[in-house]
């Protein structure tokens, strides 16, 4: 398939764009987290060709991406209040909402689950594109399956040319990790997978809110209640471990350790904050800028993952990043990424 890549949004491209989703086509999209890889919500071959094409498992579900707050009751059904208190507050942004699903929408853009995820980003060209294309844009992460979500064009490139009908070119996504999820099916709000938006955040709104260890990854032997969080994601292909500790016995604990594999005649990398990054001495060493900023943080993690690949990176080694509200996030991606391999270097 040759795939359009269109660099220059005007509002032509953007009604291409939506002409090809309404005849059952691909489009990769910009938006606020990470680029998306969109197909008409409604039309059950749109969301096959969607698995197809990232090679993603179909048990996985998508997520339905509206430019409307009122095409929530298109979708879903016995919504709670709390879903448009939370959209009052947080949408159009990072935020996923699992609703109970309306039975018109197709199985298969929901991986044959009785729910639906909902978003509606803020990304301008996302939003006109949405609304071109028909109002309901189902869309998992432009990537193919179990890599980093792409957080700018080149890597949806990547991966996906050859594979869609067109990219759009929106350069990079500001915030770069996907959206918060949070299920309001059960009784209390459940996070399950954090994001941008943060427990604190949801909870000035929501009140209190628990958070799915299934999912999160807390606990490794329960069922999460986000499908796609079951499977090895994120993943660079070196071997990643995250190294615990203070920040000096961190530093010598990847220096020594990064010595031995380079006198091994490995390829090795580092993942650190802006601070520390001239202190390690291996073949690669990422600055993941300031760890005060954790946005700054997050926006870059994937770019620095997907690097390492680039690069042909054999071991890496990351500092942890712990700390409240974002932090969460960043840390969810990065020890999944390692596969939750860490170590501790001491106190
Ligand atoms: P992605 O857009 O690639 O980040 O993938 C969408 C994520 O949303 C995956 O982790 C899915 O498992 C999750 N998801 C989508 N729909 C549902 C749903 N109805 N219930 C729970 N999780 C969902
Ligand atoms: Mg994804």
């Amino acid at each position: 398939m040759k795939t359009q890549i269109v660099r220059d949004i005007t509002e032509d491209a953007i009604e291409r764009a939506g002409q090809i989703i309404k005849e059952g086509g691909l489009v990769a999209f910009p938006t606020e987290t990470v680029y998306g890889l969109g197909g008409d919500a409604f039309n059950p071959g749109s969301s096959k060709k969607i698995y197809a094409a990232k090679g993603r498992p179909s048990d996985n579900p998508l997520i339905v991406h509206i430019a409307y707050k009122k095409d929530l009751y298109e979708i879903a059904e016995d919504i709670p209040d709390l879903a448009f208190k939370l959209m009052d507050s947080f949408c159009p942004g990072p935020l996923t909402l699992i609703l109970k699903k309306k039975p018109s929408l197709p199985k298969e853009t929901t991986g044959g689950l009785g729910t639906v995820a909902v978003r509606m980003p803020s990304d301008p060209t996302a939003n006109a594109f949405i609304k071109a294309s028909g109002g309901f844009v189902a869309a998992p992460s432009a990537n193919i399956s179990g890599r980093p979500s792409p957080t700018d064009v080149r890597y949806v490139i990547e991966d996906l040319d050859g594979r869609v009908d067109m990219i759009l070119d929106g350069g990079s996504s500001p915030i770069g990790l996907e959206s918060t999820i949070v299920d309001l099916t059960e009784d209390r709000p459940v996070i399950l997978r954090p994001g941008f938006i943060t427990a604190e955040m949801l909870c000035s709104v929501a009140g209190p809110v628990s958070s799915d260890p299934g999912s999160t990854g807390e606990d490794t032997n329960a069922p999460p209640k986000a499908p796609g969080m079951k499977y090895r994601h994120y993943a660079p292909k070196g071997d990643l471990t995250v190294v615990y500790g203070t920040p000096e016995k961190v530093i010598e604990y990847i220096n020594i350790n990064t010595a031995r594999c380079s006198a091994r005649g490995l390829k090795t990398g580092v993942i650190a904050g802006k601070m520390t990054a001239d202190r390690y001495n291996a073949d690669s060493v990422k600055n993941l800028g300031d760890r005060d900023d954790p946005a700054e943080i997050s926006s870059s993690l994937y770019r620095v993952l997907r690097e390492f690949d680039d690069e042909g990176t054999d071991v890496i080694y990351s500092e942890s990043f712990e700390g409240p509200g974002l932090y969460c996030a960043v840390m969810n991606r990065l020890l999944k990424a390692a596969g939750r391999k860490t170590v501790n270097a001491g106190e």
